[in-house]
């Protein structure tokens, strides 16, 4: 059986993804918020800035935007 260890509280677990499920929703819930930024802001933005706008820690904001099918990469200012 193969350990997980969760990107956002450091738990181990045996499902499928980033984070446990305890975490996932969190991260859910998140995405979704990130997403409705983009939709309504389409100037590029830093990850700090971001995370001030969203209340999404930069931590998990560098994890969601590294992800492949992230769709505003264009819109983060590096
Ligand atoms: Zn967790």
């Amino acid at each position: 059986m193969n350990l997980n260890k969760c990107e956002r509280c450091g738990c181990f677990y045996v499902t499928e993804g980033n984070v446990c499920p305890s975490c996932a929703p969190k991260d859910t819930n998140e995405m979704s918020k990130l997403n409705n930024y983009f939709t309504e802001n389409a100037a590029p933005i830093t990850i700090n800035e971001l995370s001030t706008a969203t209340g999404i820690s930069q931590k998990n904001l560098s994890r969601f935007i590294s992800e492949k099918n992230f769709e505003y990469k264009q819109q983060i200012k590096l």
